[in-house]
Protein backbone atom coordinates (compact mmCIF):
# COMPACT_ATOMS: atom_id res chain seq x y z
CA UNK A 1 0.00 0.00 0.00
CA UNK A 2 1.20 3.50 -0.95
CA UNK A 3 1.52 5.39 2.55
CA UNK A 4 1.30 9.80 3.18
CA UNK A 5 3.01 10.70 5.90
CA UNK A 6 1.94 14.32 7.49
CA UNK A 7 4.39 15.78 9.48
CA UNK A 8 3.89 19.02 11.64
CA UNK A 9 4.93 18.66 15.26
CA UNK A 10 7.10 21.64 15.17
CA UNK A 11 8.80 23.96 12.52
CA UNK A 12 8.67 21.32 9.38
CA UNK A 13 5.40 21.28 7.21
CA UNK A 14 6.73 17.50 5.76
CA UNK A 15 5.10 15.05 3.36
CA UNK A 16 6.01 12.02 2.94
CA UNK A 17 4.96 9.20 0.45
CA UNK A 18 6.06 5.23 1.31
CA UNK A 19 5.59 1.76 0.40
CA UNK A 20 6.90 -1.06 2.88
CA UNK A 21 10.87 -0.01 2.65
CA UNK A 22 10.41 2.61 -0.03
CA UNK A 23 10.78 6.12 -0.48
CA UNK A 24 8.76 7.29 -2.94
CA UNK A 25 8.44 11.00 -2.27
CA UNK A 26 9.58 13.71 0.55
CA UNK A 27 8.96 17.49 0.58
CA UNK A 28 9.70 19.68 3.38
CA UNK A 29 8.82 23.26 4.45
CA UNK A 30 10.54 24.76 7.00
CA UNK A 31 9.85 27.69 8.85
CA UNK A 32 12.87 28.11 10.57
CA UNK A 33 14.35 31.52 9.06
CA UNK A 34 11.13 33.00 10.88
CA UNK A 35 12.37 31.75 14.00
CA UNK A 36 16.07 32.47 14.00
CA UNK A 37 15.55 36.01 15.34
CA UNK A 38 13.89 34.95 18.00
CA UNK A 39 16.52 32.25 19.08
CA UNK A 40 13.84 29.62 19.27
CA UNK A 41 10.64 28.52 17.61
CA UNK A 42 7.64 30.62 18.12
CA UNK A 43 4.05 28.12 18.04
CA UNK A 44 2.03 30.74 16.64
CA UNK A 45 4.37 31.39 13.93
CA UNK A 46 4.71 28.08 12.91
CA UNK A 47 1.20 27.27 13.17
CA UNK A 48 0.05 29.63 10.52
CA UNK A 49 3.12 28.65 8.14
CA UNK A 50 1.89 25.21 8.76
CA UNK A 51 -1.13 26.53 7.71
CA UNK A 52 0.60 27.79 4.42
CA UNK A 53 2.96 25.12 3.55
CA UNK A 54 0.53 22.45 4.08
CA UNK A 55 -2.01 21.79 0.90
CA UNK A 56 1.55 23.14 -1.92
CA UNK A 57 4.10 20.59 0.24
CA UNK A 58 1.35 17.50 -0.49
CA UNK A 59 1.15 18.44 -3.97
CA UNK A 60 5.09 18.32 -4.47
CA UNK A 61 5.27 15.34 -3.04
CA UNK A 62 2.89 13.69 -5.17
CA UNK A 63 4.35 15.19 -7.57
CA UNK A 64 8.07 13.89 -7.21
CA UNK A 65 6.63 10.80 -6.36
CA UNK A 66 4.57 10.21 -9.92
CA UNK A 67 1.42 9.63 -7.86
CA UNK A 68 -2.27 11.61 -7.25
CA UNK A 69 -4.08 11.68 -4.83
CA UNK A 70 -6.34 8.95 -5.35
CA UNK A 71 -3.00 6.30 -5.10
CA UNK A 72 -2.67 6.82 -1.51
CA UNK A 73 -3.92 3.45 0.33
CA UNK A 74 -3.17 5.41 3.88
CA UNK A 75 -3.07 8.69 5.50
CA UNK A 76 -0.58 8.42 8.52
CA UNK A 77 0.06 11.74 10.54
CA UNK A 78 1.89 12.81 13.79
CA UNK A 79 -0.25 13.12 16.62
CA UNK A 80 2.39 14.01 18.91
CA UNK A 81 4.33 15.27 21.02
CA UNK A 82 4.73 18.13 19.71
CA UNK A 83 3.46 21.73 19.38
CA UNK A 84 -0.25 22.30 20.54
CA UNK A 85 -1.29 24.66 17.82
CA UNK A 86 1.29 23.12 14.83
CA UNK A 87 -0.25 19.57 15.77
CA UNK A 88 -3.40 20.19 14.78
CA UNK A 89 -3.04 21.98 11.82
CA UNK A 90 -1.42 18.77 10.51
CA UNK A 91 -3.98 16.01 12.06
CA UNK A 92 -6.95 18.57 10.26
CA UNK A 93 -5.52 18.13 7.46
CA UNK A 94 -4.93 14.45 7.44
CA UNK A 95 -8.62 13.91 8.98
CA UNK A 96 -9.95 16.14 5.81
CA UNK A 97 -7.91 13.86 3.36
CA UNK A 98 -8.63 10.84 5.15
CA UNK A 99 -12.40 11.63 4.84
CA UNK A 100 -11.97 12.97 1.35
CA UNK A 101 -10.46 9.77 -0.12
CA UNK A 102 -12.57 7.55 2.07
CA UNK A 103 -9.43 6.20 3.21
CA UNK A 104 -7.78 5.44 6.51
CA UNK A 105 -6.29 7.33 8.91
CA UNK A 106 -3.60 6.25 11.79
CA UNK A 107 -2.12 9.44 14.22
CA UNK A 108 1.50 7.96 14.88
CA UNK A 109 3.95 8.98 17.63
CA UNK A 110 6.30 11.92 16.07
CA UNK A 111 9.30 10.41 18.45
CA UNK A 112 9.12 6.58 16.90
CA UNK A 113 8.86 8.20 13.09
CA UNK A 114 12.22 9.32 14.05
CA UNK A 115 13.14 5.63 14.68
CA UNK A 116 11.49 3.93 11.72
CA UNK A 117 12.67 6.19 9.43
CA UNK A 118 15.93 4.04 8.95
CA UNK A 119 13.66 1.20 7.41
CA UNK A 120 14.11 3.53 4.28
CA UNK A 121 17.39 4.07 4.03
CA UNK A 122 18.90 0.53 5.16
CA UNK A 123 15.80 -1.65 5.05
CA UNK A 124 14.21 -3.63 7.56
CA UNK A 125 14.80 -2.97 10.87
CA UNK A 126 16.05 -6.18 13.26
CA UNK A 127 14.22 -7.25 15.32
CA UNK A 128 15.27 -6.38 18.43
CA UNK A 129 17.21 -3.06 18.08
CA UNK A 130 18.30 -0.30 20.41
CA UNK A 131 17.44 3.17 19.19
CA UNK A 132 19.29 6.43 20.34
CA UNK A 133 17.01 9.31 19.80
CA UNK A 134 18.82 12.89 19.91
CA UNK A 135 16.69 15.71 18.58
CA UNK A 136 15.75 19.05 19.92
CA UNK A 137 13.48 17.96 21.99
CA UNK A 138 13.98 14.72 23.62
CA UNK A 139 16.80 12.07 24.46
CA UNK A 140 16.28 8.92 25.06
CA UNK A 141 17.38 4.86 24.50
CA UNK A 142 14.86 2.78 23.38
CA UNK A 143 14.65 -0.99 23.09
CA UNK A 144 12.64 -1.50 20.09
CA UNK A 145 11.50 -4.87 19.67
CA UNK A 146 8.78 -4.03 17.02
CA UNK A 147 8.83 0.09 15.77
CA UNK A 148 4.47 -0.84 15.26
CA UNK A 149 3.98 -2.31 18.58
CA UNK A 150 6.89 -2.42 21.26
CA UNK A 151 9.36 0.25 22.05
CA UNK A 152 9.98 0.48 25.66
CA UNK A 153 12.28 3.10 26.93
CA UNK A 154 15.30 2.06 29.12
CA UNK A 155 16.77 5.85 29.79
CA UNK A 156 16.30 9.58 29.15
CA UNK A 157 17.57 12.63 30.04
CA UNK A 158 16.57 14.12 33.22
CA UNK A 159 17.13 18.11 32.14
CA UNK A 160 17.87 19.17 28.51
CA UNK A 161 17.61 17.37 25.22
CA UNK A 162 20.86 17.09 23.57
CA UNK A 163 19.44 19.10 20.69
CA UNK A 164 19.02 21.88 23.40
CA UNK A 165 22.16 21.31 24.54
CA UNK A 166 23.72 22.39 21.21
CA UNK A 167 21.49 25.15 20.54
CA UNK A 168 22.29 26.60 23.54
CA UNK A 169 25.91 26.79 23.95
CA UNK A 170 25.80 27.73 20.73
CA UNK A 171 23.92 30.95 21.93
CA UNK A 172 26.66 31.38 24.76
CA UNK A 173 29.09 31.03 21.78
CA UNK A 174 27.56 33.74 19.64
CA UNK A 175 26.39 30.98 17.00
CA UNK A 176 23.08 31.49 15.36
CA UNK A 177 20.18 29.18 16.24
CA UNK A 178 19.63 26.40 15.31
CA UNK A 179 22.94 25.55 16.66
CA UNK A 180 23.93 22.01 16.18
CA UNK A 181 25.21 22.35 12.60
CA UNK A 182 27.50 25.71 13.66
CA UNK A 183 29.01 23.91 16.51
CA UNK A 184 29.45 21.16 14.37
CA UNK A 185 31.14 22.93 11.42
CA UNK A 186 33.33 24.88 14.33
CA UNK A 187 34.43 22.00 15.86
CA UNK A 188 36.12 20.98 13.20
CA UNK A 189 38.73 23.35 13.19
CA UNK A 190 39.10 23.17 17.27
CA UNK A 191 41.02 20.58 19.55
CA UNK A 192 38.74 18.56 21.30
CA UNK A 193 41.22 17.63 24.14
CA UNK A 194 41.83 21.26 24.90
CA UNK A 195 39.07 21.57 28.05
CA UNK A 196 37.69 18.52 29.72
CA UNK A 197 34.22 19.45 30.07
CA UNK A 198 32.27 17.58 32.57
CA UNK A 199 30.12 14.07 31.37
CA UNK A 200 26.65 14.09 33.05
CA UNK A 201 25.58 10.75 34.46
CA UNK A 202 28.44 9.14 33.00
CA UNK A 203 29.49 5.35 34.11
CA UNK A 204 25.78 6.32 36.86
CA UNK A 205 24.96 2.67 36.04
CA UNK A 206 21.49 4.06 34.30
CA UNK A 207 20.66 4.98 30.10
CA UNK A 208 20.06 8.59 31.70
CA UNK A 209 21.97 11.23 30.62
CA UNK A 210 21.88 14.73 31.70
CA UNK A 211 23.48 18.15 29.84
CA UNK A 212 22.14 21.11 32.20
CA UNK A 213 25.55 20.54 33.59
CA UNK A 214 27.76 20.93 30.42
CA UNK A 215 25.87 24.04 29.70
CA UNK A 216 26.69 25.53 32.96
CA UNK A 217 30.02 24.20 32.49
CA UNK A 218 30.73 25.90 29.16
CA UNK A 219 28.89 29.42 30.49
CA UNK A 220 31.45 29.45 33.21
CA UNK A 221 34.20 28.85 31.26
CA UNK A 222 32.86 31.93 28.58
CA UNK A 223 32.60 33.96 31.35
CA UNK A 224 35.66 33.22 33.28
CA UNK A 225 37.72 33.85 29.83
CA UNK A 226 35.88 37.42 29.03
CA UNK A 227 36.76 38.66 33.21
CA UNK A 228 40.41 37.59 32.48
CA UNK A 229 40.48 38.77 29.21
CA UNK A 230 41.97 35.52 27.83
CA UNK A 231 41.60 34.66 24.60
CA UNK A 232 38.00 32.54 24.15
CA UNK A 233 38.59 29.81 20.95
CA UNK A 234 34.72 29.13 19.68
CA UNK A 235 36.23 26.27 17.92
CA UNK A 236 38.32 24.47 20.91
CA UNK A 237 34.82 25.05 23.34
CA UNK A 238 32.61 24.11 20.49
CA UNK A 239 35.10 20.97 19.89
CA UNK A 240 35.28 19.79 23.74
CA UNK A 241 31.51 20.60 24.38
CA UNK A 242 30.60 18.00 21.24
CA UNK A 243 33.31 15.70 22.50
CA UNK A 244 31.70 15.51 26.04
CA UNK A 245 28.12 14.58 24.39
CA UNK A 246 28.98 12.39 22.11
CA UNK A 247 31.21 10.72 24.31
CA UNK A 248 28.40 10.02 26.75
CA UNK A 249 25.75 9.07 23.96
CA UNK A 250 27.68 6.56 21.90
CA UNK A 251 29.36 5.04 25.30
CA UNK A 252 25.79 4.52 26.82
CA UNK A 253 24.33 3.41 23.54
CA UNK A 254 27.01 0.46 23.20
CA UNK A 255 26.35 -0.31 26.89
CA UNK A 256 22.95 -1.42 25.84
CA UNK A 257 24.00 -3.33 23.04
CA UNK A 258 26.14 -5.35 24.72
CA UNK A 259 23.94 -5.36 28.01
CA UNK A 260 20.65 -6.61 26.17
CA UNK A 261 22.52 -8.55 23.20
CA UNK A 262 21.56 -6.61 20.73
CA UNK A 263 23.27 -6.72 17.21
CA UNK A 264 22.08 -3.50 16.06
CA UNK A 265 22.17 0.25 16.97
CA UNK A 266 19.89 2.95 15.44
CA UNK A 267 21.05 6.84 15.81
CA UNK A 268 18.43 9.27 14.75
CA UNK A 269 16.45 12.55 15.51
CA UNK A 270 17.97 15.86 13.99
CA UNK A 271 21.47 15.35 16.54
CA UNK A 272 22.36 12.10 14.22
CA UNK A 273 23.14 14.62 12.13
CA UNK A 274 26.92 15.26 14.10
CA UNK A 275 29.72 14.16 12.75
CA UNK A 276 31.50 13.34 15.38
CA UNK A 277 28.55 11.66 17.29
CA UNK A 278 28.29 9.54 13.81
CA UNK A 279 32.34 8.78 13.59
CA UNK A 280 32.53 7.67 17.29
CA UNK A 281 29.74 5.81 16.99
CA UNK A 282 31.15 3.97 14.64
CA UNK A 283 34.31 3.35 15.91
CA UNK A 284 32.46 2.17 19.28
CA UNK A 285 29.75 0.07 17.46
CA UNK A 286 32.72 -1.55 15.61
CA UNK A 287 34.94 -2.64 18.64
CA UNK A 288 31.09 -4.11 20.49
CA UNK A 289 30.49 -5.97 17.07
CA UNK A 290 27.46 -3.97 16.61
CA UNK A 291 25.74 -3.18 13.60
CA UNK A 292 25.25 0.49 13.11
CA UNK A 293 22.45 2.44 11.46
CA UNK A 294 22.09 6.29 10.95
CA UNK A 295 20.04 7.98 8.16
CA UNK A 296 21.54 10.28 5.77
CA UNK A 297 20.78 13.79 7.62
CA UNK A 298 17.91 14.89 5.78
CA UNK A 299 16.35 11.89 7.10
CA UNK A 300 17.28 12.69 10.67
CA UNK A 301 15.95 16.11 10.70
CA UNK A 302 11.87 16.39 10.98
CA UNK A 303 10.09 15.01 7.60
CA UNK A 304 6.93 13.34 6.37
CA UNK A 305 9.13 10.30 5.10
CA UNK A 306 9.23 9.19 8.68
CA UNK A 307 5.78 9.31 9.68
CA UNK A 308 5.27 7.71 6.17
CA UNK A 309 7.84 4.74 7.12
CA UNK A 310 5.68 4.49 10.56
CA UNK A 311 2.47 4.40 8.93
CA UNK A 312 3.64 1.34 6.64
CA UNK A 313 4.93 -0.24 9.96
CA UNK A 314 1.56 0.05 11.42
CA UNK A 315 -0.59 -0.90 8.24
CA UNK A 316 1.27 -3.81 7.97
CA UNK A 317 1.05 -5.12 12.08
CA UNK A 318 -2.74 -4.71 11.13
CA UNK A 319 -3.59 -2.37 13.45
CA UNK A 320 -7.03 -0.49 13.97
CA UNK A 321 -6.76 2.64 12.21
CA UNK A 322 -7.21 5.78 14.36
CA UNK A 323 -11.05 7.24 14.29
CA UNK A 324 -12.10 11.10 12.69
CA UNK A 325 -11.97 12.38 16.32
CA UNK A 326 -8.31 11.60 16.69
CA UNK A 327 -7.04 13.85 19.19
CA UNK A 328 -3.23 15.40 19.16
CA UNK A 329 -1.66 14.92 22.29
CA UNK A 330 1.28 17.02 23.14
CA UNK A 331 3.16 14.75 25.35
CA UNK A 332 2.45 11.35 23.45
CA UNK A 333 4.74 8.84 25.64
CA UNK A 334 7.32 7.49 23.45
CA UNK A 335 5.83 3.54 24.25
CA UNK A 336 2.76 4.62 22.02
CA UNK A 337 3.48 4.20 18.43
CA UNK A 338 0.12 4.96 17.55
CA UNK A 339 -2.26 6.73 19.22
CA UNK A 340 -5.45 5.62 20.09
P1 LIG B 1 11.67 16.53 18.69
O1 LIG B 1 11.87 15.54 17.61
O2 LIG B 1 12.25 16.11 20.00
O3 LIG B 1 10.24 16.97 18.80
P2 LIG B 1 12.71 18.53 16.92
O4 LIG B 1 11.81 17.85 15.97
O5 LIG B 1 12.71 20.00 17.04
O6 LIG B 1 12.50 17.86 18.35
P3 LIG B 1 14.79 17.61 15.25
O7 LIG B 1 14.31 18.36 14.06
O8 LIG B 1 14.76 16.15 15.21
O9 LIG B 1 14.16 18.10 16.61
O10 LIG B 1 16.28 18.10 15.55
C1 LIG B 1 16.59 19.47 15.68
C2 LIG B 1 17.84 19.58 16.56
O11 LIG B 1 18.94 18.96 15.92
C3 LIG B 1 18.25 21.01 16.85
O12 LIG B 1 18.47 21.14 18.24
C4 LIG B 1 19.56 21.16 16.08
O13 LIG B 1 20.47 22.06 16.68
C5 LIG B 1 20.09 19.75 16.10
N1 LIG B 1 21.05 19.48 15.04
C6 LIG B 1 20.87 19.54 13.69
N2 LIG B 1 22.04 19.26 13.03
C7 LIG B 1 22.97 19.02 14.00
C8 LIG B 1 24.36 18.68 13.97
N3 LIG B 1 25.04 18.55 12.84
N4 LIG B 1 24.99 18.52 15.17
C9 LIG B 1 24.31 18.64 16.34
N5 LIG B 1 23.02 18.96 16.42
C10 LIG B 1 22.35 19.14 15.26
MG1 LIG C 1 12.94 21.75 13.21
FE1 LIG D 1 11.75 15.67 15.59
Amino acid sequence: PLIMGIETSCDETGVGLVRGCELLGDEVASSVEQHVRFGGVVPEVASRAHLEAMVPTVHRALDSAGAKLSDVDAIAVTAGPGLAGALLVGVSAAKAYALALGKPLYGVNHLVGHVAVDQLEHGPLPKPAIALLVSGGHTSLLLVRDVATDVQSLGDTVDDAAGEAYDKVARLLGLPYPGGPHIDRAAREGDPRSIRFPRGKWGDGTYDFSFSGLKTAVARWVEDGERNGSDLSVPDIAAAFQESVADVLTRKAVDACVEHGVGSLVISGGVAANSRIRALAEQRCAEAGVELRVPRPRLCTDNGAMIAALGAEVVAAGLPPSTLDLATDTSLPINRPLAV
